[in-house]
């Protein structure tokens, strides 16, 4: 990667002796008996609460955990986070019983370099998600040094990711963070060319920003999932019963002349936009359903798309082997399904192929970062982001407020 970093990061700033507070995305999935079903986020903020360790720090972790709306709720505690942590760490992580007020604020300064605390849920407190300056104060007289390693959360303005910063000093990046930055920033300002984006999913909306930003940017803008339908209709196409966004065929319209216009000037600026041609069809949207592949000029009335044909895999697969660059977001299917789950795993071994002969290779989180664990890949390519919502924004372009907000070089 040859992507200048900007942003201090947990090597910049000394912790020897100091209170250090963490901003960690332990958002993770649990079962109905509080038992965590995935612990990569845990795992992957292991290389930051480590190296503050090492360094004769004492991290303070503060994350949220679902949607508890502002009050407290037990059964969104931490508590399960703690206990996981500590394994992972061996040693024990101790439970503060909110993440502000008296008795936190007694658990904190009592703890000594080499232990670890972590704050209660953050969003017990609605002063969170409001970014109040009150409640952002009380977080930042906790620690004496600010980390963010919540990549995930990073595109909202929260005050634990950015009101903390205007009273805590110095705030820097954690690993996690920074490698997320990294790789991402690479492809969004300076990636090597050829470079291809895949978007897929439901719909077009919530991802329009980003069509638009990449078709801009990248050599080849490949589109599958159930936004294809709204694509194909745009084209005036039949589509069946497929998923359709009658308001924003207009747009996908739109998205369809300015990517022809662009066509002559494929390598920079412009871009290629393919669309699958051919799709698998079913009678209804269940996984049993009887199911065929037709051409997409040959989608039969009442059945329903599910999925990207062979034909459009092959394409879909050369021009992923022919970039040096790659990002993904979005399934090509409905890949829940197992007989409906070809084509995203056909495009998430294409970027395996692609890591292999020497491509820079990014998964965009959320159902993506799903569907290629699904398939057990996700050590395979470059990057998996843990940050749906976040990196979605980022490749629109957008800036982050919680990296912003951190201190320069
Ligand atoms: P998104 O959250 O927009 O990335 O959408 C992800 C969802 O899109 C997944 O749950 C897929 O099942 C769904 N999806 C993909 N292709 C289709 C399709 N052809 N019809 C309906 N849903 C789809």
């Amino acid at each position: 990667m040859n992507t200048t970093f900007s942003k201090k990061t947990i090597d910049d700033v000394s912790v020897k002796g100091k209170k250090v507070l963490v901003r960690v995305d332990f958002n993770v999935p649990l079962d109905e008996n509080k038992n965590i079903t995935d612990d990569n986020r845990i795992v992957e903020s292991l290389p930051t609460i480590k190296k503050i360790l090492k360094d004769g720090g004492t991290p303070i972790l503060m994350s949220h955990l679902g949607r508890p709306k502002g009050k407290p709720k037990p059964e969104f505690s931490l508590a399960p986070v703690a206990k996981r942590l500590g394994e992972l760490l061996s040693l024990k992580v101790i439970m503060a019983p909110d993440c502000v007020g008296e008795e936190t604020r007694r658990v904190v300064a009592s703890a000594k370099p080499g232990e670890v605390v972590l704050l209660e849920n953050l969003r017990f407190h609605a002063e969170e998600e409001a970014d109040d300056e009150n409640f952002a104060k009380q977080l930042a007289s906790l620690g004496e040094v600010y980390v963010n390693d919540a990549f995930g959360s990073a595109h909202r303005a929260h005050a634990s990711t950015e009101g903390v910063t205007r009273f805590l000093k110095p705030a820097v990046a954690g690993y996690l963070m920074e490698k997320e930055l990294r790789y991402l920033s690479q492809a969004v300002g300076n990636p090597n060319r050829p470079y291809v984006a895949i978007i897929g999913g439901a719909k077009i909306s919530g991802k329009i920003d980003v069509i638009n930003n990449l078709l801009g940017k990248v050599d080849a803008l490949i589109i599958g999932g159930g936004m294809m339908f709204t694509f194909l209709k745009a084209m005036g196409k039949e589509i069946g019963n497929s998923i359709l966004e009658e308001d924003k065929v207009d747009l996908a319209k739109g998205l369809l002349e300015k990517a022809k216009s662009a066509e002559g000037s494929v390598s920079r600026g412009g871009a290629k936009l393919l669309l699958p041609v051919d799709c698998m069809v079913a009678e209804k949207f269940e996984n049993t359903a009887a199911k065929k592949v037709v051409s997409v000029d040959a989608i039969p009335q009442g059945w329903v798309g599910m999925d990207i044909g062979p034909e459009s895999i092959d394409l879909f697969r050369d021009e992923i082997l022919k970039s040096k660059t790659v990002v993904w977001n979005g399934p090509m299917g409905v890949f829940e399904m197992t007989n409906f789950e070809a084509g995203t795993k056909a495009v998430a071994e294409a970027l395996v192929d692609a890591t292999k002969r020497g491509a820079s290779t990014i998964v965009g989180g959320g159902d993506s970062a799903a569907a290629i664990a699904k398939f057990g890949l996700e050590s395979k390519v470059s990057h998996v982001s843990t940050g749906g919502g976040a990196s979605l924004e980022f490749l629109e372009g957008k800036t982050l407020p919680g990296v912003a907000a951190l201190d320069n070089k």
